[in-house]
């Protein structure tokens, strides 16, 4: 584990990573962040190699019916087929938010 750096507070050492298979995924204990310590995948839609990267919150139902963010993650975004998305993540420079909702 060297060169890591949670994409979301930064922290390098309160990391923790393990095997999953091929991959290796990677929690910040700090935040909660998680994110896969692979290289930037391609674009399954359009075979494009510089996707972008972007943090996606994770939703739970806390207490009622309150949605709270729980933790995030990162996503992988093509500048062509994610452009709206991608978009929205950079200008607001906020988690996205989950593609699903819990029920
Ligand atoms: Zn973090
Ligand atoms: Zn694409």
């Amino acid at each position: 584990m060297d060169d890591l750096t949670c994409p979301n507070c930064s922290e390098e050492d309160d990391l923790l990573g393990q095997r999953d298979g091929d991959a290796i995924t990677v929690t910040c204990q700090k935040c909660g962040c998680v994110w896969d310590r692979n290289l930037i995948p391609r674009c399954p839609s359009c075979g494009r190699h510089d996707m972008r990267e972007a943090l996606q919150a994770i939703l739970d139902k806390s207490r009622g019916t309150q949605l709270s963010i729980q933790s995030m993650r990162v996503i992988y975004l093509c500048p062509d087929c994610d452009a709206t998305k991608l978009r929205r993540w950079l200008d607001s420079n906020t988690p996205l938010p989950p593609d699903e909702l819990p029920v």
